[in-house]
């Protein structure tokens, strides 16, 4: 069942929210991007297709304390430091962005189950957001996602007029009795033209024509020496924005901080694009930026599917290409290993 918002309701419908719960919507990073802040009534939604930062943030944020050592003569006493985490709706999740929780969760939330990713996502609500403008760097479709029916607790579909809502869950269908006094059941048929409107848009995109029948599950040693690995990874800088922007990947590292009172363990968001990347005794198993280059897609179109029953591990949001300071990112990497109709 289809209820709707009109828009001149759209700050009572964040208030209603943010009465009960921390709400988080893309709003202006005062840099012509976006990034989600928390709602209060001074807060400006901005209607954008995706924030520079994915909403990855929320679950397995880019630096988190992990827990505390005292030493206390010959002892150590360890200190679960964490903060319990409060539920929180983030508000506006695009398509690809909601499909790379699911990428996340194999990831941590496999055994052993990483406790900290695990109660953030129990904790967090999310109301997606169909897509009604997708961009020329949108490539979402070549990974099966449709970003006319988003994921999430509750779908949104946003017209000229008002915003369409759809509960998928009980955390949706609860969220949805906050705000029904500002919602009415609906016809779904301003959805249903949005949808057809989009789908056309979908078919003429530029990268509308790339494929994945040459990566995946067992192509290993098809794709590992290809020779255009060299030309490819020439210009990479090294400098991780790829893998930063990216609502998928998620390497950490974890180091701990004398603060002169004990210690903090902490962790911090890493790239395989980074020399020094799982650096041990011996030194550096990639010495090369064409490894770690190689490394990072190779990861994306071959390893992860191919650990997980053949799910990639990129959603074609386009935030790489967009990024990149010299123009490299996975759609390249993709056409040229042969992934073009
Ligand atoms: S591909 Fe681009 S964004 Fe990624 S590390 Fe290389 S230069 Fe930086
Ligand atoms: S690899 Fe690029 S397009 Fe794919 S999910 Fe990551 S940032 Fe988005």
């Amino acid at each position: 069942m289809i209820r709707k918002c009109s828009l001149t309701k759209l700050n009572d419908f964040f208030a209603a929210i943010a009465g009960d719960k921390t709400l988080y919507i893309p709003a202006s990073d005062g840099a012509g991007g976006a990034v989600y802040k928390k709602w209060d009534s001074n807060t400006q939604y901005l209607d954008v297709l995706n924030t520079v930062k994915s909403p990855k943030d929320f679950f397995f944020p880019h630096t988190e304390d992990l827990m505390e050592f005292k030493v206390k003569g010959k002892n150590i006493e360890l200190l679960d430091i964490r903060q319990e985490s409060e539920d929180f709706v983030v508000f506006g999740v695009r398509p690809c962005d909601v499909k790379s929780f699911d990428i996340l969760d194999r990831v941590f939330l496999s055994e052993p189950v990483d406790s900290y990713y695990a109660s953030r996502r129990e904790h967090g609500i999310i109301i997606s957001l169909a897509c009604s403008k997708p961009s020329e760097t949108c490539f979402c479709t070549t990974f099966d996602i449709d970003p006319t029916e988003p994921e999430g607790d509750i779908s949104a579909w946003k017209t000229d007029d008002a915003l369409y809502l759809r509960a998928n869950t009980e955390k949706g269908e609860a969220l949805m009795a906050l705000v029904e006094h500002l919602t009415e059941e609906c016809d779904d048929a301003p959805v249903v033209a949005q949808k057809q409107n989009v789908k056309k848009i979908l078919d003429k995109l530029p990268l509308a024509g790339l494929k994945l029948d040459v990566f995946g599950k067992g192509k290993t040693e098809e794709l590992f020496d290809d020779p255009a690995w060299d030309t490819l990874s020439e210009a990479c800088l090294g400098c991780g924005t790829c893998t930063f922007v990216c609502p998928t990947c998620q390497c950490y590292d974890i180091k701990d901080f004398d603060t002169g009172n004990g210690v903090i363990r902490y962790r911090c968001w890493d790239s395989c694009m980074f020399s020094e990347f799982t650096k041990m005794a011996h030194g550096n198993p990639r010495l090369t930026q064409k490894e770690r280059f190689r490394q990072r897609f190779m990861h994306k179109l071959v390893y992860y599917p191919d650990n997980n029953d053949g799910l990639f591990s990129c959603v074609g949001c386009g935030r790489c290409l967009a990024k990149c300071p010299v123009s490299m990112n996975i759609a390249k990497v993709m056409k040229k290993l042969g992934g073009e109709k």
